[in-house]
């Protein structure tokens, strides 16, 4: 019987310790290490995939009267934000719908004033096209826009005036795509 309860009682203290080892992986540095590794395994595979995914609504030339309220209702119903590509002087025309853009969480950007292609002009008379656009958007939202669509994609990098806007362009264009 000695024997048998000093077996046991070893089973036991081993069990124990057995236990307090687990107990301290579990809650320490051990798993949260093994965690991480695994996440490092993971993660970057599923973000590069996501990256892959990610698309951008864009809508130039606009606002219009009658359809970007349209496309603003359908937007709404479906809970997406997209970034308009405003023509100033048609923001200036309709700032009502600016204002709807921007209270919707929409990014609103520039498209220069009168959709001229910029890289064909001298660099004053570009320069003045978007900052032209840029002002009559930020009298409308509060806020200068960050981003700006060259008109055609035409864009030349010697416009200095707005260096620190980021330049949009597009992989899929409407107008040429048919499915
Ligand atoms: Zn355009």
């Amino acid at each position: 019987m000695k024997e048998k309860n000093k077996k046991l009682f070893l089973l036991l203290g081993i069990n124990i310790i057995l236990l307090l080892i687990n107990i301290i992986f579990i809650s320490d540095i051990p798993l949260s290490a093994s965690c991480a590794t695994q996440f490092a395994e993971v993660t970057p595979a599923e973000s590069e995939n996501q990256i892959k995914k990610k698309i951008a609504l864009t809508f130039d030339d606009g606002p219009h009267e009658k359809y970007t309220p349209m496309l603003l209702d359908g937007l709404k119903e479906r809970n997406v934000s997209a970034s308009f590509f405003l023509m100033g002087k048609n923001a200036e025309k309709y700032p009502e719908i600016v204002e709807r853009m921007k209270e919707e969480g929409h990014v609103v950007g520039n498209h220069s004033y009168s959709h001229v292609q910029l890289n064909s002009m001298k660099e004053v008379e570009a320069c003045k096209e978007m900052t032209k656009a840029n002002e009559v958007i930020r009298k409308i939202t509060g806020e200068t826009p960050n981003y700006v669509r060259p008109p055609f994609g035409a864009w030349s990098n010697n416009l200095d005036c707005i260096t620190n806007m980021i330049v949009v362009l597009w992989d899929v264009d409407t107008l040429v795509t048919r499915v």
